[in-house]
Parts: structure tokens; C-alpha cells; sequence
């Protein structure tokens, strides 16, 4: 259930909102003021801040920094009854992904909170895909690890870097003269048996422990990435 934190010092806001939302299916939280609601932030998983920009204790902006430092991914739509320009661009500023002005029509407020929402995810998803997994091979590329049925393995960085090429490109015959392009950025008319070198090193570290090879050698043509040779 997707979670929502109101930050909102007026009641009869802060009322209207929790009600109007939760008939839309969100589960609600309502702080009154910023400090409030920044201790909410921090004890809570919320999906999407919602917060009015003159607050008691800390204001909206405010606010919005303190969020953005514990999760930068957070989206956060600012409500106001200010309105001028440098109101707006103080409020994106501080991260706010949004901003509507108050008096606010509740259909475009849910529309622009399932946009944000969307974006969240989608933004989710694409971390996700920074993980490569093939066979029980993992690589993080956020995080440069590699581990192996769960154990992890250390790599040097040209080594990932190799190995991160061939799982992007699993079970096709890789030439050498394509990985010291791709992967060495040089062009190597002759002499390519570095490669073979680091392919060795790999190999110690990626397959010899494991019963299943994953590097393979296609004699004459160059190698290949696979679990099923
Ligand atoms: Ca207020």
C-alpha cells in the first residue's frame, strides 16, 4: 500500500487531504509541523511527501532538505498559499518535485501525485537494472562487487571491467580483436595476448572454484560467456 506522509499545520487541510487521499486508496500519515514531520520521515517508509511551506518549527523547505539528505529519491510536492515565482523555485531548490498553490483542485493534486509516483519506480527500476546476474554470477555496477553463488569475489578493475563487457553480451563468440576495443578501448591489429592474460585471471577467479565454467575458449575464433558451453 502506497504511503503517504502530510505535512500540514492547517486542520481543516491537513483533514481534507488525509480524507480525499485515503478514498483514493493511499494510507496516510498527518505531522503539523516540519520538526514533526521530519521525525516521521526519518522512523517511517513513505512513498511521497506532501508538505505546505509555512510550517511551526521548520518550514517546507526546510523540511524538504532535511528529506532529501536521509532519501534523495523521495518525491515531495510542496502546498502553498504562496504563489510567486521566487516561492517556486525556492521550494526546487530545496528538492521539492512539485508545487501546487493553495486553494488546490483535488483531481489535478491526485493526477500529479501518481505522476511523481510513477516516476519513483521507474526511477527504482532503473537500479535495478545496475545489478547484471547470469547463472549465479552477480555484478553490481553501483557498488563494483561481484560475488559467485553468493560468495564474493574481488576483481581488479580492468578485470571487471572485462567481465562486465561479457555479461552484457552472454553466449556469443567474443574475438579478441572486439574485446580490446570494447573493453581496452585500443585497436590491437596484432598482439592482442593480454587479453588471454586477463582472461586467465578471470577465469582463476570467477570459475575455478565452481563446478560450472562460464568462460570459454572457441579455438582460433576468441571466447565465449556461457553456462551451457
Ligand atoms: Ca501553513
Amino acid at each position: 500500500m502506497t504511503q503517504i506522509l502530510v505535512v500540514e499545520d492547517e486542520q481543516r487541510v491537513a483533514e481534507l487531504l488525509k480524507r480525499g487521499l485515503e478514498e483514493c486508496g493511499y494510507l496516510v500519515t498527518v505531522a503539523f509541523d516540519g520538526e514533526m514531520g521530519a521525525r516521521l520521515a526519518k522512523a517511517g517508509s513513505y512513498d511521497l511527501v506532501i508538505s505546505d511551506v509555512i510550517l511551526p518549527k521548520m518550514n517546507g523547505f526546510e523540511l524538504a532538505r532535511v528529506i532529501r539528505q536521509l532519501n534523495p529519491g523521495m518525491p515531495i510536492l510542496m502546498l502553498t498559499a504562496l504563489g510567486t515565482t521566487d516561492d517556486k523555485l525556492d521550494g526546487f531548490d530545496a528538492g521539492a518535485d512539485d508545487y501546487m498553490v493553495k486553494p488546490f483542485d483535488f483531481r489535478e493534486l491526485t493526477a500529479r501525485i501518481k505522476v511523481l509516483l510513477k516516476r519513483k519506480q521507474h526511477a527504482a527500476r532503473e537500479i535495478t537494472t545496475d545489478v547484471l546476474v547470469y547463472a549465479d554470477l552477480e555484478m553490481n555496477i553501483s557498488t563494483k562487487t561481484v560475488s559467485r553463488a553468493g560468495i564474493q569475489i574481488k576483481l581488479t578493475p580492468k578485470e571487471f571491467n572485462l567481465l562486465e563487457y561479457m555479461l552484457n553480451h552472454p553466449e556469443r563468440v567474443l574475438t579478441r580483436t572486439e574485446i580490446a576495443e570494447k573493453v581496452w578501448d585500443t585497436h590491437f591489429d596484432t598482439g592482442t595476448n593480454f587479453i588471454d592474460v586477463y582472461i586467465n585471471y578471470l577465469r582463476k577467479k570467477i570459475d575455478r572454484d565452481f563446478d560450472v565454467k562460464l568462460i570459454h575458449t572457441k579455438p582460433g575464433m576468441g571466447f565465449i560467456f556461457t553456462s551451457q558451453p
